[in-house]
């Protein structure tokens, strides 16, 4: 279907009894609003199985994914340097996505010192490619930070798993000298009840102090009108986001569909600091 057009994707779906669905997990959700909007049960589809990959996502955004959608969700790596989708993928045991070694060696680095690191450790997936044809990779950076699980899986498979990516060694921000993944905050956010799973990150340098906002969106039922509920619930979601980060973030509460939707990837954070 390639992207786009969320109203069409629906309708073949309807139209062909689709059974695999293959995206983003932030567009399974854009998928699973606009079909709330259009009144369609996705009961009523054919859906069975879902292929998400393309960002990190977090267990509770796949139990809503899985919920919103009727589907069995799984994680699934790769990038299009490599071969696009198809690096590693979860097995119905959803406990780590297994590599496909007779295609792709992986390596964890240390992305400081490029050393190899023991199995376990947590580091930067280095991959060699081993049938790519035309432009084969050896030892490519991927700047996905993760780490491998050489322990046996229950589904019987032996090829070694990964974890969910926890960032990047790139995207990593750095506020007040502490280094913050997004992802953390988004599991922060999935597991308090009526964050939707869209939210930004905005960062500054206020004088010399970094500053981080998280703005969340709400769900009508959540959106208050009383200021000392409202208030509750911000101070409560900050000191959640405090005991997680290990630095302080101001929270505000945006309006529904207020925070710009992509058709792909999310983009969760502005950085203003100019350093
Ligand atoms: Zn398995």
């Amino acid at each position: 279907m390639s992207s786009g057009n969320t109203e069409k994707q629906i309708m073949i779906m309807q139209d062909y009894k689709s059974t695999a669905l293959v995206c983003t997990p932030t567009y399974a959700i854009t998928l699973a609003d606009k079909m709330e909007r259009m009144g369609i049960d996705p009961k009523n589809l054919s859906l069975k199985v879902g292929l998400f990959g393309g960002e990190p996502w977090s267990e509770s955004m796949r139990k809503e994914i899985e919920t919103r959608l009727c589907l069995s969700a799984t994680d699934n790596y790769g990038l299009s340097e490599v071969i696009g989708p198809g690096v590693a993928g979860e097995c119905s045991c959803k406990c780590g996505m297994h590599i496909f070694e007779d295609a792709f060696i992986p390596e964890i680095i240390d992305p400081e010192t490029c050393q190899v690191l023991p199995p376990g450790s947590v580091g930067e997936l280095v991959l060699t490619t081993l049938t790519k044809e035309a432009l084969p990779m050896i030892r490519y950076r991927t700047r996905d930070i993760t780490s491998l699980d050489y322990s046996k899986c229950d589904c019987g498979r032996t090829m070694v798993r990964m974890k969910k990516t926890m960032g990047r060694s790139d995207d990593m921000l750095i506020i007040k000298g502490v280094n913050v993944f997004p992802s953390q905050i988004e599991e922060v956010l999935f597991a308090i009840e009526g964050c939707e799973p869209h939210y930004q990150l905005v960062v500054d340098r206020i004088g010399a102090m970094d500053e981080l906002e998280v703005r969340i969106e709400v769900t009508e039922n959540i959106f208050f009108d009383e200021m000392k509920k409202q208030r509750a619930f911000l101070e409560m979601v900050e000191k959640k986001i405090a005991s997680m980060l290990g630095v302080g973030a101001t929270v505000k509460l945006v309006e529904p569909n207020s925070i710009p939707r992509q058709e792909g990837k999310a983009s969760r954070v502005i950085d203003k600091r100019k350093i």
